[in-house]
């Protein structure tokens, strides 16, 4: 048992958790995206969440 968290496994918080494995690195940002993750596929390529976010924008209508 985790002597920091008192669980096993331990869960993804604790310090002595295991990184989950890299799957695939986005080609957006480098960062690696990993087993579990959320991603978005898109031509052969693969962006994490976070940069889906900063891609994503809502329509807005702006009246003039
Ligand atoms: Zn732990
Ligand atoms: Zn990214």
């Amino acid at each position: 048992m985790c002597n920091i968290c008192r669980q096993t496994p331990c869960p993804s918080m604790c310090p002595n958790a295991d990184e989950p494995r890299a799957v695939y690195i986005c080609s957006n940002c480098g960062e690696t995206i990993r087993e579990g993750e959320d991603y978005l596929s898109f031509m052969g390529e693969q962006v994490c969440m976070y940069c889906v976010e900063e891609l994503t924008y809502e329509a807005e209508y702006i009246e003039d």
